[in-house]
């Protein structure tokens, strides 16, 4: 009896702690992937509201008033877009701003493949004017949704998507518009999460084979 009960309280001794270090082990590599997953990704959000209405000059005359001045905004997206190795992939509603365009185009020179699509009705309008032209005279494939029923409502900008080691993008309820940056409530998020591109990845190819 004495030798069963001696045999239990070994197995006990030996099995225990050996059950519990592997759980805490699996915790630990668990909490370890997490942070470095959370080291990995950076998360950038841009707001903009009407205090910044006098802005609209300095846009024009490309000047800063501190650093929630529009132009230092537009330059925070238009650096994130010049640094395009491989694609940008542009899926937006109202895309009038001529800087933008014309980072698009510097970008199509070096070689970068451009994908734009924009909403049927507003590239209609006076103001998206200028940017359909150019990108008509420089070959820049564009698209936009198949009926005027419905809006192709989306802001999102795709940057190298296919490098994960460059993968980046941005997204949210800002309009590519002078108007937008500032005199909008409005916001967008700078983000290189693999997740989120991916997603936002398949449905910019789900939108260009149905446009
Ligand atoms: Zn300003």
């Amino acid at each position: 009896m004495n030798k069963l009960r001696n045999s239990v309280i070994l197995a006990t001794l030996t099995f225990v702690p050996l059950i519990i270090n592997i759980i805490l082990h699996k915790r630990y590599q668990r909490l370890r992937k997490a942070l470095k997953c959370r080291e990995k990704f950076y998360y950038n959000v841009i707001f903009t509201d009407m205090r910044t209405f006098d802005c609209k000059q300095h846009l024009i005359h490309r000047k800063e008033c501190g650093n929630l001045c529009s132009y230092v905004q537009l330059q925070k997206i238009l650096h994130f877009v010049a640094s395009a190795k491989v694609s940008i992939c542009v899926c937006m509603y109202m895309l009038t701003l001529k800087q933008f365009s014309n980072e698009l185009i510097k970008a199509h020179k070096r070689g970068i493949k451009i994908r734009v699509i924009l909403d049927l009705v507003m590239s209609k309008t006076e103001a998206s004017q200028f940017n359909i032209t150019e990108f008509i005279q420089h070959d820049i494939p564009h698209k936009y949704q198949t009926s005027e029923h419905s809006m192709m409502h989306h802001k999102f900008c795709l940057i190298d998507k296919e490098d994960s080691s460059l993968a980046k993008m941005f997204f949210g309820s800002l309009n590519l518009t002078s108007q937008a940056l500032v005199s909008n409530f409005d916001s967008i998020v700078l983000t290189n999460n693999s997740n989120i591109i991916q997603r936002y990845g398949e449905e910019f190819e789900e939108l260009w084979s149905c446009f």
